[in-house]
C-alpha cells in the first residue's frame, strides 16, 4: 500500500484567502480541488507539498451560466455536474461529451474542471512509484537531469493527458486566475506551454476561477473522441476533438482540429483552408483531414502504448470524430 507523506492542509473560506495562503508558501504549497490527480501524484512522491489548499470550502467557484455569448463554468464544477448539463449538451455538446469521458463514474463526481484543465502532464516513466523511478534513474520531470523517452532530450515530452483541453482550445477558451497581485485573464492557447515537466503558465499562487467559453457559431459541428485500453477508466492514449462551420449553403468555412496526449500541451492541427473551403463535408474531405492529421502527429513512447499503434489511430479517430460531429448535427444556437 502507497502511503502519503505528511503535509498540513489549509481550508480557506474565500480566494483571497487561498491565494494568500499559497503566495505565503512559495511553491511549497499546492491547491486541491477533487484531489483525483494530486492524492495519487502525492502517494508517487511526484508532488510532495507542505501544505494542501483544499479549495472546497469556498463559496461561488461551482456552476454554469450563459452571459454575453459564453459559457461561464465555475472551476469547482465536477465533471459530471458538466457532462449531465442541459445547457452544456445543447451548446458545447462536445464538452460534455469529453468530460463525460474522463475516467470513471467516481472520479468524474470528485473530479473538477478547474482541476482537469491544470492536470500534470503524465508518462510511463513518471507515473510509478518512488521506489521504481529511483531504480531506473529519476528524470528531468522530477530529482533527474535525463529524458528516457527522448535520449540525450534537454526538454521533458510527458503527455498532456486532459480530455477537455482539445474541445476548449477550439472553442477559443479563456480562463479567470486570481493570484496575490489580482485577477487577470489568460487565454487558453497561452497557458498551455510545451514543458511536460510543468506545462502551464501558472505560478504557485494562481488559482483558476472561471472557465470562459464563447458559444460556437450556429451551425457548429463538433465531437470528441478518444483512444485508451479500458473504455470504462483510461487516461487518453490519443484525444481527438475537431469543429467545423458550414456556411448556409452548407459548404464548409472553417475546419479545426486539435489532438491531444501526444506532446506536452494539445496540440491544434492547422488544416489548410484548401482542403475544405467551399466544400461539403463529405467522406473526401474527411479522408484528406484525417491523412493530413497522420502526417502530423509523431507520437512518443511516453505513454504505456506502442507509438505506432497510435500513430495508425490517429487518422481512424480523425475520421470518427468528423463523422460523429456530422452525425449529431448542429449545436444550439
Ligand atoms: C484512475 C484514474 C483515471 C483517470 N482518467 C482520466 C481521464 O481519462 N482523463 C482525464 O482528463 N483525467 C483523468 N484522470 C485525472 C483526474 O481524475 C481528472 O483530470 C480530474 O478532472 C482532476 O480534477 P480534480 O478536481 O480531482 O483535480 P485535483 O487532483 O484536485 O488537481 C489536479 C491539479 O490541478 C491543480 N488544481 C486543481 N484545481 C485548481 C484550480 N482551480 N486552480 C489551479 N490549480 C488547480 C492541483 O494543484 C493539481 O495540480 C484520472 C484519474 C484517475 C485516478
Ligand atoms: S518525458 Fe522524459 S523527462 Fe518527461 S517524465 Fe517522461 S522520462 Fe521524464
Amino acid at each position: 500500500m502507497l502511503r502519503l507523506p505528511q503535509f498540513e492542509v489549509a481550508e480557506p473560506a474565500s480566494v483571497d484567502e487561498a491565494v494568500q495562503i499559497l503566495k505565503a508558501h512559495e511553491g511549497r504549497a499546492r491547491p486541491m480541488a477533487g484531489g483525483t490527480d494530486l492524492m495519487p501524484n502525492m502517494k508517487h512522491e511526484i508532488v510532495v507539498p507542505e501544505v494542501v489548499v483544499g479549495l472546497w470550502r469556498i463559496p461561488g467557484l461551482k456552476g454554469v451560466r450563459i452571459e454575453e455569448g459564453a459559457m461561464h463554468i465555475g472551476a469547482l464544477t465536477t465533471l459530471d455536474e458538466l457532462a449531465q448539463h442541459p445547457d452544456v449538451q445543447a451548446y458545447l455538446p462536445a464538452l460534455a461529451e469529453a468530460v463525460g469521458m474522463v475516467a470513471g463514474p467516481q472520479l468524474r463526481r470528485m473530479g473538477t474542471i478547474g482541476g482537469n484543465v491544470c492536470l500534470d502532464t503524465r508518462c510511463v516513466y513518471i507515473n510509478q512509484t518512488y521506489f521504481w523511478r529511483q531504480a531506473l534513474g529519476f528524470c528531468l520531470k522530477k530529482d533527474g537531469t535525463v529524458c528516457h523517452v527522448v535520449k540525450g532530450g534537454r526538454r521533458c515530452v510527458a503527455a498532456a493527458s486532459n480530455d477537455s483541453a482539445p474541445v476548449l482550445t477550439l472553442l477559443d477558451t479563456r480562463l479567470l486566475v486570481q493570484s496575490a497581485a489580482g485577477i487577470r485573464e489568460v487565454a487558453l492557447a497561452d497557458f498551455y506551454v510545451a514543458n511536460g515537466a510543468f506545462n502551464q503558465a501558472r505560478e504557485p499562487d494562481d488559482l483558476v476561477t472561471e472557465i470562459v467559453v464563447p458559444l460556437p457559431a450556429p451551425g457548429t459541428l463538433m465531437a470528441y473522441t478518444k483512444l485508451r485500453t479500458r473504455a470504462a477508466i483510461d487516461f487518453p492514449e490519443l484525444g481527438v476533438a475537431v469543429r467545423a462551420l458550414p456556411g448556409p449553403d452548407g459548404l464548409l468555412t472553417e475546419l479545426d482540429v486539435c489532438v491531444t496526449a501526444l506532446a506536452a500541451r494539445p496540440v491544434r492541427l492547422a488544416i489548410e483552408p484548401e482542403l475544405y473551403q467551399g466544400r461539403p463535408l463529405d467522406e473526401a474531405v474527411i479522408e484528406a483531414v484525417a491523412q493530413l492529421a497522420y502526417k502530423r502527429c509523431k507520437p512518443q513512447t511516453n505513454i504505456a502504448s506502442d507509438p505506432a499503434y497510435r500513430r495508425e489511430m490517429v487518422p481512424v479517430f480523425v475520421r470518427r470524430a468528423l463523422r460523429r460531429a456530422v452525425a449529431r448535427g448542429p449545436v444550439a444556437g
